[in-house]
């Protein structure tokens, strides 16, 4: 099947529209006419290459909903699985072996024989995998998720990567009630975890480069909010953290955040600059501090985090555009000019 897209060519290159071949409906596999596809930082680092060689073209957008179309022979037809006319959703991975101990324990994004990622990835066929800046997809059944409803569907394709990837950290770090969580950046996945460790219950501050978006991180959510260019910012908040969540694209002083944590606090990374991060260990010592990392998470998980949302009404704040304005809205992520998540309409590609 044929299908319109939007492509980067080359690395660094604007993308343009495009055609692609999506695989014929296997028996496990779902087709699914997409609606909405956000726009996520790691497109704009894969297609600009920050994180290596990788094939081109390339069809970002892993944050992905849409309606089922078509389902294979073995997609069961029982209530939890997927039916024609379902609202559904794809995010940043849509396979992995099932066999090996992190899959078999719900970790699918750690998957030992490697996960294949929703683009730029070698699918079990041999493919090259292409995202969600397209008209449809095909995906196995295991990696597709169900769209609550009462979530819109603009605002709930953000959840499939930025909401999932902060929703995770919070829970894996136990946020909630009594606990002091700051989120670093407020853009797309900033906002998803201001929202989800408030309504997890959390005590909740937005560490920011500078005021500007302060108004609306505390009609997010937040209960505190610093600018991160004050220097005063780090002496006033020393020790106070017992999580925090970092979400920027680009390097950070990693030591200034870890300063910032209680005893036994800890630092996790979900922001992903391809440039190396350095640290001094007695920032670690000197209060048994942790520094992490954390990728996404697995799709029980996700759909857990997507009926979470639903529960709490909660979906990402979003600027729906028309797939022609994809590389004016790269531009303005770049700039941190995001209010929060830019989601493109998948009806302007036809
Ligand atoms: P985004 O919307 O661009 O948000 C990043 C925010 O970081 C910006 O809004 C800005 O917030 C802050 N920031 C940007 N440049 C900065 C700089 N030079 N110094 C300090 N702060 C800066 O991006 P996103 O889509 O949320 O993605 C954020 C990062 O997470 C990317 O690296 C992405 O690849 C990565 N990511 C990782 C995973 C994972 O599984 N671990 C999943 C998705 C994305 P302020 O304006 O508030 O300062
Ligand atoms: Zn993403």
């Amino acid at each position: 099947m044929r299908v319109h897209a939007y492509a980067a060519p080359a690395a660094g290159q604007p993308l343009a529209p495009t055609t692609i071949e999506r695989r014929d409906v296997g028996p496990n596999d779902v087709l699914i006419e997409i609606t909405h596809a956000g726009i996520c930082h790691s497109d704009i680092h894969t297609v600009n290459g920050d994180w290596g060689p990788q094939p081109f073209p390339v069809v970002p957008g892993h944050e992905i909903v849409g309606v089922v179309t078509a389902v294979g022979t073995e997609v069961g037809t029982e209530v939890g699985t997927h039916r024609v006319g379902d609202r559904v959703g794809v995010g940043c991975m849509v396979n992995s072996c099932g066999h090996c101990a992190n899959c078999r324990n719900g970790d699918e994004q750690y998957c030992l024989n490697g996960m294949v990622g929703t683009y730029a990835a070698t699918d079990r066929d041999g493919s090259t995998t292409q995202g969600g800046y397209s008209t449809h997809v095909v995906v196995d059944a295991g990696f597709v998720l169900r769209v609550p409803e009462g979530i819109d569907s603009a605002a709930a394709a953000p959840l499939l990567c930025a909401g999932i990837t902060t929703y995770s950290p919070l829970r894996h770090w136990g946020a909630g009630p009594g606990k002091r969580v700051a989120v670093v950046g407020l853009g797309g996945l900033g906002h998803m975890g201001v929202k989800l460790a408030h309504a997890m219950g959390a005590e909740v501050t937005v560490l920011s480069q500078s005021l500007k978006k302060q108004e609306d991180g505390l009609r997010l959510g937040a209960d505190a909010y610093f600018a991160t260019s004050d220097p005063d910012t780090f002496t006033e908040l020393a020790g106070r953290f017992d999580l925090i969540v970092n979400t920027v694209s680009a390097p950070i002083d990693v030591d200034a955040y870890l300063s910032l944590l209680a005893v036994g606090g800890a630092l996790v990374n979900v922001g992903a600059p391809a440039e190396p991060l350095s640290l001094n260990v007695f920032s670690l010592i000197g209060g048994r501090r942790s520094y992490a990392g954390s990728m996404i998470g697995g799709i029980a998980e996700t759909q857990e985090m997507l009926d979470f949302c639903a529960e709490h009404g909660i979906g990402a704040e979003v600027e729906v555009i028309p797939a022609d304005r994809v590389n004016e809205a790269y531009e303005r992520v770049l700039a941190s000019d995001v209010r929060y998540r830019f989601v493109i309409d998948a009806a302007t590609l036809r």
